[in-house]
């Protein structure tokens, strides 16, 4: 499902204190929320229009996106395969 991005970054202009809701992976630049947005907030549409605009984004342990934490992952092979080969 396509979400516009492009709206939820005006809907952050209005309202820049919800970036603190927001992920934005600093590898692909790619932006969503983070899980623990609140179901609601009082006297708040922020959480259902965030999740309108972005989808759920969990960051990893090194603090990027699920897809570049797995191509990361397997950059040490193709490292592996650039380098010399180990001569005992
Ligand atoms: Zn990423």
């Amino acid at each position: 499902m396509e979400r516009d991005i492009s709206n939820g970054l005006l809907y952050l202009q209005d309202y820049p204190k919800l970036w603190k809701w927001i992920n934005r992976c600093p590898a692909c630049g790619s932006l969503g929320h983070k899980p623990e947005l609140p179901e609601s907030l009082p006297q708040s549409a922020a959480p259902g229009n965030i999740r309108k605009y972005f989808p759920c984004m969990p960051l990893t342990e090194n603090g990027l996106c699920e897809q570049c934490h797995q191509s990361t992952a397997v950059k040490p092979q193709s490292l592996n395969r650039d380098a010399p080969p180990e001569s005992n």
